[in-house]
C-alpha cells in the first residue's frame, strides 16, 4: 500500500496568470507528482474547484478561471473523453444560483477551453466506514459521475479554519444548502477539522492542485485582500499540500485545525519540512502575511466546580475571537439568513449578536458581501498572542 505521508509537493513559480507558460508550469507540477497516473485514455474527470461566491477572479476568492481552462486542456490531452468543474458554493444549490456563481467567477473560459459545467445538482447520501466524527452525510452526487477528481483550491486566509486550501476546498461537496446544518452538527473547531477530514477521505481526489498564483491574506476566505503569491503547488496527499501552504503563509500545523487533525490520525507529518519538496528550493515564507485573527482562541471546558466554571466565563469572554458588525453594513441580512446558531437578528436594520449562542463558525464573515462583518480578536487576547 502507498505511504502516504511521504508522498511529495511540487512547486513552481508563476507570476500572472496572463503567463503563457502557465499551462506547461502546471504540466510540470502535476507530473512532478505522477499526478495524472490513474488518468485512462476516455475517463471523464470531475475538477472540485473552488468558487465559494458570485466574485470576479480579480477578488481571489475563486480559483482563477485561467488556471482551471489550462488543467482542462491537460486533461484532454492526455486522453480525458470529458473534463466536468463543479462545485456547491454557499446558499442554494440550484441550477439558477450556481450559474450565477459560474459567469461572476469567468468560468465561461473553462469552456472555451472544452470543458463542461456541472449541471448536475442531485444529492445522495454518503456512508464512510471508519470516519472519525461523519459516519453519514449528504454530498453532491456529481461526483460519482466521474472516474476521478482532481480538487484545485485557492491558498486563502480563513475565519474558522485558518486557512482555506486543499482539505478546506472538499467541504464543497456538501450542497450549499446543507452546510449552516454542518456547522451546527460539528460546532466547535476540531470537530468541524475532523469532519473536514472525513469528507476528504470520502472524496479521495486522485490529485491536489493549489492556485497560489494570487492568494487572499486579511479578512479571508471572501472579503480578504488578493496577495501575490507566485506559486502554483500540486500534490496526491491534500495533507502534505496544507502543510507546505500553512508554511509558505507562516502557519503550522498547530494554527489549523485540519492540519493538527491530519496529524493526530497519522495522515500527514507534523512538520512541513519533513514533506518531500520537489523541485527542491526552500519554498518563500512570506513576509507579513496577514491572517483572520481567530486561530488561538482557547478552549476552557476543562475547568470545573463553579469557581472554574466563572473563570471560564471570564476567560472565554476576555479571549475568544467573535464576529463583530464594522462599519460599511448595507443591512442586507445575509449573516441572519445563514447563521446556523441563528445567533443574529435584525435591529433597526443592523444585525445584533446574542453572543451566548454563537458557536463561532463565522459563515456571516464568510458571506457578507461587503466586508461588514469581521472577527474580532480582544484586546488581551492580541496581548497574551503577541499578535495585532
Ligand atoms: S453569529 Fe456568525 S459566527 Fe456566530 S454562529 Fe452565527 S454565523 Fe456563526
Ligand atoms: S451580511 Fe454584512 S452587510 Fe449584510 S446585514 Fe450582515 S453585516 Fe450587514
Amino acid at each position: 500500500m502507498e505511504d502516504r505521508l511521504s508522498l511529495p509537493v511540487a512547486a513552481v513559480s508563476c507570476r500572472d496568470y496572463r503567463d503563457t507558460a502557465l499551462e506547461l508550469k502546471l504540466a510540470e507540477v502535476i507530473s512532478a507528482v505522477n499526478g495524472l497516473d490513474a488518468l485512462k485514455p476516455g475517463a471523464r474527470v470531475g475538477i472540485k474547484a473552488n468558487l465559494v461566491s458570485a466574485m470576479a477572479p480579480e477578488k481571489a476568492a475563486t480559483t482563477h478561471p485561467a488556471l482551471l481552462s489550462a488543467l482542462v486542456r491537460i486533461l484532454l490531452g492526455r486522453g480525458a473523453s470529458e473534463v466536468i468543474v463543479g462545485d456547491s458554493p454557499g446558499g442554494l444549490y440550484t441550477p439558477a444560483f450556481v450559474s450565477r456563481v459560474y459567469r461572476a467567477s469567468g468560468m465561461d473560459a473553462v469552456i472555451k477551453a472544452g470543458g463542461r459545467l456541472n449541471e448536475d445538482f442531485g444529492q445522495k447520501e454518503g456512508y464512510l466506514k471508519g470516519a472519525r466524527v461523519a459516519r453519514s452525510f449528504t454530498y453532491t452526487s456529481w461526483i460519482d459521475g466521474v472516474d476521478l477528481l482532481i480538487n484545485v483550491s485557492k491558498l486563502k486566509s480563513h475565519g474558522m479554519m485558518g486557512m482555506s486550501n486543499a482539505v478546506k476546498n472538499l467541504f464543497g461537496i456538501v450542497p450549499g444548502t446543507m452546510k449552516p446544518e454542518y456547522h451546527f452538527r460539528f460546532p466547535d473547531h476540531g470537530t468541524f477539522a475532523d469532519m473536514l477530514i472525513d469528507l476528504a477521505e470520502f472524496a479521495r481526489p486522485v490529485l491536489s492542485i493549489t492556485d497560489a498564483i494570487v492568494g487572499m491574506e486579511g479578512n479571508g476566505p471572501t472579503q480578504g485582500s488578493p496577495r501575490e503569491i507566485g506559486l502554483i503547488l500540486a500534490s496526491r496527499s491534500p495533507y502534505n499540500l496544507d502543510l507546505v501552504a500553512a508554511e509558505i503563509i507562516g502557519l503550522s500545523a498547530n494554527d489549523v485545525p485540519t492540519l493538527t487533525a491530519a496529524t493526530r490520525r497519522g495522515l500527514s507529518p507534523e512538520r512541513a519540512k519533513d514533506v518531500e519538496l520537489l523541485f527542491g528550493e526552500p519554498l518563500p515564507r512570506l513576509p507579513g502575511f496577514r491572517h483572520v485573527a481567530v486561530r488561538h482562541s482557547l478552549s476552557f471546558s476543562g475547568n470545573r466546580g463553579p469557581l472554574g466554571r466563572a473563570f471560564s466565563f471570564v476567560a472565554r469572554r476576555a479571549l475568544t475571537s467573535r464576529p463583530t458588525v464594522r462599519r460599511g453594513c448595507i443591512g442586507c441580512k445575509k449573516c441572519a439568513e445563514i447563521c446556523p446558531a441563528r445567533a443574529i437578528v435584525m435591529k433597526n436594520s443592523k444585525p445584533v449578536i446574542d453572543r451566548t449562542s454563537c458557536i463561532r463558525c463565522f459563515c456571516c464573515q464568510e458571506f457578507c458581501p461587503v466586508g461588514a462583518m469581521q472577527v474580532h480578536r480582544t484586546a488581551i487576547a492580541r496581548l497574551l498572542t503577541k499578535q495585532k
